[in-house]
């Protein structure tokens, strides 16, 4: 039996455990490799417990929300990947806490039905809350630290404790998660406040945002907007101006609707998204001086 054998029993007693699942099946932009164990959990305590599992076996674990901004290497990822689907929700007044691997878009949705307000810019943004927490997402003027009160993580030595939101260090589209100061952290929980409202100027709202994106962007496989803007100039332009509208390797192409989101034709290549990425970078800097900030993580064996 090998250490990985042995892992997946344990892991087998927290969720489903899947070998080699073809990371492209779990992400927006449907490229990536396979992971080495793959484990669905369906509550905070089993998202807890498969964490540190994985830790005490040295093998990661790679916490994935949605796969809505994430390119993952064709090479996979090794060790485990869990497949968070931690929703628990409670309510006290408009305080409420929920799971990590909750739909943002699904809870802002329902929010603006019920007449909660806060979260309308949110509607439209794919992913889990986990995800909303490590991005800072955000749209139309609103993020995420608008509203966020505190989060419950869990470390790698597997303790877990509330932190304020004012200690995550949330810019835009960052957080001391993705700069490092708390990268090797699971978000299990997150506390938001919210507001009344009233529910029918809430959707009026919420359907403007889907218009808007509707038209704006592009059908079809992706992971949203690559690069943040820099401050001179919105990414797209800058991808535009250097000639790059509309450009293919392989089945990945720069969309030409929208430059700052690259799409997947059919069967493309993780090595092909990173190529036309970097093709992107090198041109932007060498007419502008500018360097793009890359929004999308790219995780895994590259
Ligand atoms: C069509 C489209 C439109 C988009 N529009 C927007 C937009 O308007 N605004 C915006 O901000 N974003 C947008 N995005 C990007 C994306 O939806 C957000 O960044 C989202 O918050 C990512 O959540 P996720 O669950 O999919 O994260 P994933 O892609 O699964 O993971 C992203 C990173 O977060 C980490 N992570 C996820 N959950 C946890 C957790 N519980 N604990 C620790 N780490 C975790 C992962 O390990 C990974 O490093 C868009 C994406 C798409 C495809």
């Amino acid at each position: 039996m090998t250490a990985l054998d042995r892992l997946a029993e344990k892991l087998e007693q927290v969720g489903d455990v899947r070998r080699d699942e073809p990371m492209s099946r779990h992400t927006t932009f449907g490229v990536g490799g396979p992971a080495d164990l793959y484990v669905t959990v369906r509550g905070i305590d089993a998202l807890a417990r498969a964490a540190r599992l994985a830790t005490e076996a040295d093998a990661g674990p790679f916490v994935l929300g949605s796969g809505s901004n994430i390119v993952v290497a064709d090479g996979g990822i090794r060790g485990v990947v869990i497949d968070n689907r931690a929703r628990e929700e409670s309510l006290d007044g408009f305080r409420v806490r929920i799971g990590s691997g909750a739909s943002f878009a699904g809870f802002a949705r329902r929010m603006c039905r019920t007449g909660v307000a806060g979260l309308a810019w949110a509607v439209g943004i794919p992913g889990t809350l986990g995800g909303a927490v490590v991005y800072n997402a955000g749209a139309y003027g609103g993020c995420l630290a608008d509203v966020l009160q505190r989060v419950r993580l869990l470390d790698p030595a597997g303790n877990d404790e509330w932190l304020d939101a004012g200690a995550l260090d949330l810019t835009y589209r960052g957080s001391a998660f993705r700069r490092g100061g708390l990268a090797d952290r699971t978000v299990l929980e997150a506390e938001l406040a919210l507001a009344p409202g009233d529910a029918d100027a809430l959707l009026g709202e919420a359907n403007g945002y889907d218009q808007r994106r509707l038209t704006a962007q592009p059908r079809g496989r992706n992971a949203g907007s690559v690069f943040t803007n820099p401050p001179e100039s919105p990414a797209w332009k800058l991808i535009d101006s250097v000639g790059l509208r509309g450009e293919q390797r392989g089945d990945a192409a720069i969309s030409d609707l929208h430059t700052n989101f690259f799409v997947n034709l059919g069967q493309a290549r993780a090595s092909d998204v990173l190529w036309l990425v970097e093709e992107a970078e090198r041109r932007v800097f060498e007419t502008h001086g500018v360097r793009l900030t890359r929004e999308v993580g790219f995780v895994g064996a590259w």
